[in-house]
């Protein structure tokens, strides 16, 4: 049986993981071509999970053992369904696996929501990660006040990174340019507000525990806001996280303010209804609220204004439809079997699968896509044989994509732009130092992949 070609689609952690699983499974032979729009792989490892959380950043190591791997080629700066069409991905690999995430955001659908300052979390966080396309910051920091809309572990990085003092953020991978502004913040009260009580937040105890140890950050909570139910009661008994995390609510609740620089008030059962301002964000009004069983709110409450400049939405990702592959508008998914294997018009379409975020929403931790790249691992070496007659080209993508000028940043491009970016931070006293244009990354990986000494 020859080698299996299979694409994937997505460089992040779920598209790394699957090739890896792939690495590892013994009966198969293959190579695997894996596409990213960006010129640099690891995706959200890269661009989503925070520049302070430096052990989970290191997980880089491992998945680029994944890259270093003679049967796997990188084509970065690819935009697949534009540059390639899918149509063209299925006719030339005998497997095409679908790993590219969850991009867009959702919205709060609130007046006042377009208002300058008002952004989702995710366009912050882009920006303090260096992202390409993200290089001017998207908000002023000069008010004082700044809510962060959200009780998961999204809006407990973006509040933890607006209030952590500079010194301990230098260290990190973050531009120049972003610690220059991060320098300049005015902020001294962050609110992040959650609809919902206590038990029903979505932050994970490790995560939470870390707001608690800022330097200089005075963590506020309210005593009458950590009011339990009878069924939040039997929710704490069978689950020893959330005893923990209570524990840790009530004393924090006990905390006198100590006077610290910045405040971050933890905020629970209250829901924005409001943004207001002129042009740009001047306040929010939030309203208390207690959930219902069925996942609505009611007995809304009392109204009050939070003295707030910039409001960040972190209520959660949502999954793009690409042209040529199915999508469940509902669910913001592709659809699936139950081993990753697509389903169009509610049959098996041989030769193609899905993994990570697209496939199963945007939950779970990075470790979560290990578990999926197996199973599509699985799935191949079940379907292999099959999978043989399904190709119809026998050349090469790497053609098709040079016949039509499109820049592709290979293995040796990224292992050049890793370099440029290592002796980038090393001048500035720190492990690595990001670059952000995506000209600069093109440019870094096409000179120094040629051997051509060219600063980044
Ligand atoms: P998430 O965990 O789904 O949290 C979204 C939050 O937004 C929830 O508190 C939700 O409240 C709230 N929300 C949704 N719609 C709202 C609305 N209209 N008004 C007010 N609040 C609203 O999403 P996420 O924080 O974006 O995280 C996505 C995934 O990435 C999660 O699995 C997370 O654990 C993971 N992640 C992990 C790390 C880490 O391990 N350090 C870091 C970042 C992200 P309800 O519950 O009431 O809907």
């Amino acid at each position: 049986m020859r080698a299996l070609r299979l694409a994937i689609v997505g460089a992040g952690p779920a598209g790394l993981y699957t090739a890896d699983a792939l690495r590892f499974q013994d009966r198969l032979d293959f190579s695997v071509d894996l596409f990213d729009r960006l010129p640099t792989p690891f995706g959200l490892l890269r661009y989503g999970v925070a520049p302070d959380h430096l052990k989970m950043k290191s997980l880089t190591v491992t998945l680029q053992k994944v890259l270093d791997d003679p049967r796997v080629r990188f084509f970065g700066n690819v935009t697949c369904g534009r540059d390639v069409t899918i149509a063209e991905l299925r006719s030339h690999y005998d497997g095409v696996v679908y790993a590219y995430g969850a991009a867009a955001d959702r919205q709060l659908e609130i007046p006042g929501e377009g208002l300058v300052g008002s952004l989702s979390a995710t366009e912050l966080v882009a920006w303090y990660s260096g992202h390409p396309e993200s290089v001017e910051p998207p908000c002023r920091l000069d008010e004082t006040g700044a809510a962060v809309i959200g009780m998961g572990n999204v809006a407990v990085d973006v509040a933890r990174i607006l209030t952590k003092p500079l010194a301990e953020l230098r260290s990190t991978d973050m531009p120049q340019d972003v610690l220059s502004v991060l320098a300049g913040s005015a902020l001294a009260d962050v609110y992040m507000l959650g609809r919902r009580g206590p038990i029903d937040a979505k932050f994970t105890y490790k995560e939470l525990r870390e707001l608690g140890e800022l330097d200089g950050v005075d963590v506020i909570v309210r005593k009458d806001e950590l009011t339990l139910s009878a069924s939040d009661a039997v929710a704490i008994a069978n689950d020893p996280s959330l005893e923990r995390r209570m524990k840790l609510l009530r004393e924090w609740s006990l905390r006198r303010p100590t006077g610290a620089p910045r405040r971050l008030h933890l905020r629970f059962g209250v829901r924005p209804v409001e943004i207001l301002g002129n042009g740009r964000v001047g306040g929010l009004v939030v309203e208390r609220c207690l959930a219902l069983a069925d996942m609505k709110m009611g007995h809304v409450g009392a109204r009050e204004e939070l003295a707030v400049g910039a409001v960040f939405r972190a209520v959660g990702y949502r999954g793009m439809s690409v042209t040529g592959v199915p999508f469940d508008i509902g669910t913001g998914t592709i659809p699936t079997d139950g081993s990753a294997r697509v389903l169009r018009n509610g049959a098996v379409s041989p030769g193609e699968y899905a993994a990570g975020w697209i496939r199963r929403g945007p939950t779970g931790v990075l470790g979560t896509n290990r578990a999926d790249g197996q199973l599509v691992a699985d799935s191949l070496l079940l379907d292999a044989k099959e999978l043989l007659d399904l190709r119809t080209h026998s050349t090469d993508v790497m053609d098709l994509l040079e016949s039509r000028e499109v820049t592709i940043v290979t293995c040796d491009g990224w292992t050049a732009v890793d370099r440029a970016e290592i002796e980038l931070g090393l001048e500035q006293g720190r492990a690595r130092a990001k670059i952000v244009e995506h000209n600069k990354l093109l440019a870094v990986s096409r000179a120094r992949s040629m051997g051509n000494a060219v600063g980044p």
